[in-house]
């Protein structure tokens, strides 16, 4: 935005004051503000951004557990940071904790959780697990209260977490499953419906500038088709594009995956 729009702005705001004010307009000081910019980043600060050397995966766990940044944390049992490979070939990334995994600390264990757990394997015809090749994570690490839709800030708070294991983990490609993973880690206002079955990059993310570059596939999120069996089809069909595109990131996968039939 450029200084004349935001000073514009700031006059019909002060206008609207003196409106509310009893309807006179008063002197006001005319302020200038700056034109946004960029910070230009060069290539040695992509370098940096993208390095996670010193950062790791129990720090944030420590740091996710000892989180005030939001009002989340008076409600908590537990934070549920994530769980799975260090080095995965998917990281799936749901919405928030529900009772279960405040309960537990774990990520997706209750009956969404447990059908994430089978998508994931869907009779061997997919291969992958949270044991063997894939990391499971939220883009909340606190219940919201009664698992109502996380609020903005929520979401705003939490972010760096994520961001910093998706850093560090460096999965082959990411699982985004349901609307709030979807929207805040597309910076889209699109719905899941539209979206999903489709990949396109996670690049990073306006809430935190860092720079990536990583396969992402939005599909429902697992306790959407608990309550519509219909989901299931598309699901499927997402579950498929993921393989497929899975096999031709990795040939190891690529490999085991020959000789089982679709
Ligand atoms: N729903 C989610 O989005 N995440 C969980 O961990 C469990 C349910």
């Amino acid at each position: 935005m450029t200084g004349n729009d935001k000073a514009k702005i700031a006059s019909f705001l002060d206008l609207a004051g003196d409106y509310l004010d009893g309807g006179f307009k008063k002197p006001h000081q005319d302020c200038i503000f700056p034109d946004d910019f960029e910070i230009p980043v060069t290539n040695s600060e992509k370098k940096s951004e993208i390095d996670a050397s010193d950062d790791s995966l129990e720090k944030i766990a420590g740091e996710i557990a000892g989180c005030t940044q939001c009002s989340l944390c008076e409600t908590r049992t537990h934070t549920v940071p994530g769980e799975g490979v260090t080095s995965p070939l998917v990281m799936v990334i749901g919405e928030g904790p529900g009772e279960d995994e405040d309960l537990s600390g774990r990520p997706f264990v209750g009956r969404a959780g447990q059908l994430l757990d089978r998508m994931l394997d869907s009779k061997g015809k997919m291969g992958l697990s949270r044991k063997t090749n894939c990391y499971i994570a939220n883009v909340l690490k606190c219940r919201p209260p009664g698992n109502r839709n996380p609020q903005m800030e929520e979401i705003i708070s939490c972010i760096p977490f994520l961001v910093r294991q998706i850093k560090i983990l460096r999965p082959k490609a990411i699982l985004a499953a349901g609307n709030t993973a979807v929207k805040t880690l597309l910076d889209s206002t699109e719905g899941i419906t539209r979206l999903r079955g489709k990949f396109t990059f996670f690049t990073g993310t306006s809430l935190m500038n860092s720079i990536f570059n990583i396969p992402l596939l939005p599909t429902f999120h697992p306790s959407a088709l608990l309550r519509d069996e219909s989901l299931k089809a598309p699901v499927w069909e997402d579950m498929k594009t993921l393989r497929s595109r899975l096999c031709e990131l990795d040939g190891e996968f690529a490999k085991t995956m020959s000789d089982i039939p679709l």
